[in-house]
C-alpha cells in the first residue's frame, strides 16, 4: 500500500461523527505479526495463516507476558489518516473488534492503553464482531476502516466510509 492515501472529499458539514478502526488503519498489527512471528495475517489471502492460528500466536505472546495489542506500532499512514479524522470530527471514537473468551479483558485493556499512549484521551468502543460496527452507522456518520466487508455493511446501514488500502 502506498504511504500516501487518497482522501475522500465530503461536502462541508456532511460528516457529523467519525468512527475509526484501529488494526490495519492506525495500529500496524500486520507489521507486528511479520516482525515478531514471521507470518502474514491477511486472512483473505491464500498462504497466510488462519484466524485460529493468529489467536494461537496471541495466546503464546500473552503466556510469556507480551501484551501484543499494546505493543503494535503505528501504520505508516496512521498520522495522515488521524489528521484527517480530526479535521472532520475533533471528538472521534475508535471502533475495534475485541477478543473473545479468556483474552477478552486483557486485550481490551491493551487496546485502551494503545489509544492513550499513541493518540491521547479518545474513547474506544469494542464490538464482538466486525458485523456490529454497522450498529453505529447513520446519516452523517463516517467509518474509516480497512475491511471491505465491514465498509459495505456500514454503508448498507446508512453510513459513509473511507476504506483504507
Ligand atoms: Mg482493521
Amino acid at each position: 500500500m502506498s504511504q500516501r492515501l487518497a482522501v475522500p472529499q465530503f461536502a462541508s458539514g456532511t460528516v457529523k461523527k467519525v468512527y475509526c478502526d484501529m488494526d490495519g488503519v492506525l495500529a500496524d498489527l500486520a507489521g507486528y505479526a511479520r516482525n515478531n512471528w514471521g507470518v502474514e495475517i491477511r486472512f483473505d489471502v491464500p498462504g497466510c495463516i488462519s484466524k485460529k492460528e493468529f489467536w494461537k500466536l496471541v495466546w503464546e505472546d500473552y503466556a510469556v507476558g507480551k501484551p501484543t495489542f499494546r505493543k503494535v506500532g503505528k501504520t505508516p499512514w496512521a498520522k495522515q489518516v488521524w489528521n484527517h479524522v480530526l479535521l472532520w470530527d475533533p471528538d472521534p471514537v475508535l471502533l475495534s473488534v475485541g477478543a473473545k473468551g479468556e483474552l477478552q479483558d486483557v486485550v481490551a485493556k491493551n487496546k485502551f492503553d494503545w489509544v492513550r499512549e499513541n493518540l491521547g484521551d479518545f474513547p474506544l468502543v469494542l464490538v464482538d464482531s466486525y458485523k456490529h460496527k454497522a450498529d453505529y452507522a447513520g446519516s452523517g456518520v463516517l467509518l474509516v476502516d480497512d475491511n471491505a466487508t465491514t465498509c459495505a455493511l456500514f454503508e448498507k446501514a446508512g453510513g459513509m466510509t473511507w476504506k483504507i488500502g
